[in-house]
C-alpha cells in the first residue's frame, strides 16, 4: 500500500471538479412530479403492489414516498420541450443553446427555445447559485413555476467553449432523465471511502457524510436505471481523482457526449 488515507490531494484538485449536486425535490414537489410524471409517460407508473404488500402496513403516509421512488422520470417520446431563460446575457443564452441542440441529434426529442416562463418544462437561471445543475427528467414538472430547474452558477461570457460543451451538455443529459455515470449500478468505480469523505467534506463543497453518499458514493438501484453498463467515457461521469478511487485511477475527463451517451439517450427517446 503505497498510499495512507492520510495522504494530501495534489493541489491540482483546489481548483478542479466543479461538481454538479444532485437536486432533490421537497415532499410536496416530489408527489406533484410522481402524478405528473405518470401523466406525461404511462410507462413511468409504478410497479403495481402485491395485494399482500397493500395489505400489511402500507400507510398512507409511506405510500406516496415509495411511489415516487419507483416512479419513472423519463418524457414522453418525441416530446418538445420547452426551455426559458429566466436571466443571462444573450452570449451566455446563445451558447448554451448550441450545446443543448447536441441531444437533439441523437435523440427522439426537441427544444423550444421560445418558450414562456408558464409553459416552459425547463428553466435556466445562471444566477441561482454558485452551482451548475439540473432536475432529473420530470422531476422538473414537480418545481413551482417561479423556481429554476437548471443552473449554470460558473458560465459566463467569455468562458471557454470546452467547459461550455462539458457542462451544458451534461445537464440537459439530466434534464433527459440521466443520472450521474459514477451511480451506475453496473459495474464503475471503488472508492477509496475516508479520502472521498474528507475531499467532499471540504471547501468549496462542505457536503456533510450524507450529501457525500447521495452525490457520489450511492447507487442507483438497476430498476431506476434503465441503465446500460458503466461508461467511463460518458458526459455524465465527472472526472474523480485517483487518489479517490481504489486501485489510484482517475476517471477520465469527458467534454463529449460518449457513443454510449448516444446509445443510451437513443434507446430512451427511440
Ligand atoms: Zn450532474
Amino acid at each position: 500500500m503505497a498510499k495512507s488515507d492520510k495522504t494530501p490531494l495534489p493541489t491540482k484538485h483546489d481548483k478542479t471538479i466543479h461538481m454538479c449536486c444532485d437536486r432533490v425535490l421537497s415532499g410536496a414537489e416530489k408527489v406533484r412530479a410522481m402524478h405528473a410524471a405518470i401523466q406525461e409517460n404511462s410507462a413511468n407508473a409504478p410497479p403495481k403492489l402485491a395485494p399482500r404488500a397493500r395489505l400489511f402496513g402500507a400507510s398512507s403516509m409511506e405510500a406516496p414516498a415509495k411511489m415516487a421512488l419507483q416512479t419513472g422520470k423519463k418524457w414522453a417520446d418525441g416530446k418538445t420541450l420547452g426551455v426559458y431563460f429566466m436571466d443571462g446575457s444573450a452570449t451566455q443564452k446563445s451558447r448554451v443553446t448550441a450545446q443543448a441542440m447536441k441531444w437533439t441529434t441523437v435523440a427522439n426529442i426537441k427544444f423550444d427555445f421560445s418558450a414562456t416562463r408558464a409553459n416552459a418544462h425547463i428553466r435556466i437561471s445562471f444566477v441561482a447559485d454558485a452551482g451548475s445543475w439540473s432536475y432529473i427528467g420530470t422531476d422538473c414538472l414537480g418545481v413551482a413555476k417561479s423556481k429554476p430547474t437548471m443552473n449554470f452558477g460558473w458560465l459566463r461570457d467569455n468562458t471557454d467553449e470546452t467547459e461550455y460543451e462539458r457542462v451544458v451538455v451534461h445537464e440537459f443529459g439530466h434534464a433527459l432523465g440521466a443520472i450521474h455515470e459514477h451511480q451506475n449500478s453496473k459495474g464503475g468505480i471503488q472508492w477509496n471511502l475516508p479520502a472521498v469523505y474528507a475531499y467532499f467534506g471540504g471547501p468549496p463543497n462542505n457536503w456533510t457524510k450524507e450529501q457525500v453518499d447521495n452525490n457520489v458514493i450511492g447507487k442507483y438501484s438497476v430498476d431506476q436505471l434503465n441503465a446500460s453498463k458503466y461508461d467511463p467515457d460518458s458526459i455524465m461521469l465527472y472526472q474523480f481523482d485517483g487518489a479517490l478511487i481504489k486501485g489510484g485511477k482517475p476517471t477520465k475527463f469527458n467534454t463529449k457526449l460518449s457513443r454510449g451517451d448516444k446509445r443510451f439517450i437513443r434507446k430512451q427517446y427511440p
